[in-house]
């Protein structure tokens, strides 16, 4: 039998929704602003997508897209200047960033307040604190379509492919805390007989950015998949996951595209309407 298809487009139209109708109650317009440096296309397309979602809710967008000559502290007064905007309510910093700038350090520049992909370590402190935060959007993403699709966490084995800050680790953190209650592994490039770990898991998350790396023997027969991957190829865009192999395993997947990747653009503007309330006191 064919898995379920667990549709990241139908979900996050969902949560836009939700997010529009909580803008249209406001009595300011929350603002989010972009920083974009240099000429990768993944990332340009990445931020038109964030702002075009953006506009589509009712949230302004702000965005900067310094030179790629830019040194360090110029970014950093960019970034300084957007903390002191009243106007701006979240701050993204899209990466990689080019040549010799640090990513780390111009995310760690951003005001905690305003962190709205969840990345600067006051936010991943409190999330491994398990206290109320702003939280990386590909893991909340993630959570969201479990949720919406009606996917139990409780007491189940979950695997993670990927120990990345961005996925991985954060995911992890998420479904082993109180709530969600599943007990968690993590597998990265060092694993050995990874399919015989991946087998054990009612929920596998491929996040490696390695094309069909998750096949049928990697799979529990019922199991749900989730393949955050997004790799460019010559055959077009692909997952982690041999997803037509796998569909005949699994319970449940997500495609790809239109599988985690639409989540992710949609959790930023629940943080960003999130940054907004708290910020202004909203509750
Ligand atoms: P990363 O390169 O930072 O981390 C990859 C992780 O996978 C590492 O921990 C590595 O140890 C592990 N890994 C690599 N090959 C492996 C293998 N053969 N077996 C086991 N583990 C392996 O990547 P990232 O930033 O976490 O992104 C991972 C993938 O997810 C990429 O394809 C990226 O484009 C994609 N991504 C998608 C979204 C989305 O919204 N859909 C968001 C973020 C990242």
């Amino acid at each position: 039998m064919s898995a379920r298809i667990l549709d990241g487009k139908v979900v996050a139209a969902a949560v836009k929704e939700e997010v529009a109708a909580a803008v249209a109650g406001l009595d300011y317009q929350p603002g989010l602003a972009t920083v974009l440096v240099g000429d990768d296309p993944a990332s340009h397309s990445y931020v038109r997508g964030k702002r075009r979602d953006a506009e589509e809710v009712g949230i302004r967008s702000i965005h900067h897209e310094p030179p790629a000559t830019i040194i360090q502290d110029e970014l950093l007064a960019v970034v300084e200047s957007l903390n002191q905007d009243e106007d701006v309510d979240g701050i993204l910093v899209q990466l990689p960033l080019p040549g010799d700038l640090d990513g780390e350090a111009t995310v760690e520049h951003i005001d905690p307040a305003k962190d709205v992909d969840g990345l600067h370590p006051f936010s991943l402190g409190r999330l491994v604190l398990g206290r109320p935060g702003l939280r990386p959007c590909t893991p909340s993403g993630i959570m969201r379509i479990l949720d919406h699709y009606g996917i139990e966490t409780v007491g189940r084995r979950a695997v993670i492919v990927g120990r990345s800050f961005l996925v991985g680790r954060p995911l992890a953190m998420i479904l082993s805390e109180r709530g969600a209650d599943a007990t968690v592994s993590v597998a990265h490039s060092r694993t050995s007989d990874l399919a015989s770990l991946t087998r054990e898991a009612d929920i596998l998350v491929a996040a490696a950015g390695s094309p069909d790396l998750i096949r049928p023997d990697h799979v529990k027969p019922g199991a749900t998949v989730i393949d955050v991957g997004v790799n460019r190829t010559d055959s077009g865009l692909v997952g982690d996951v041999d997803f037509d192999a796998v569909k005949d395993v699994a319970g449940a997947i997500t495609p790809v595209p239109g599988g985690v990747g639409p989540m992710t653009r949609a959790m930023l503007l629940v943080n960003t309407i999130r940054a907004a309330q708290a910020r202004r006191g909203v509750a």
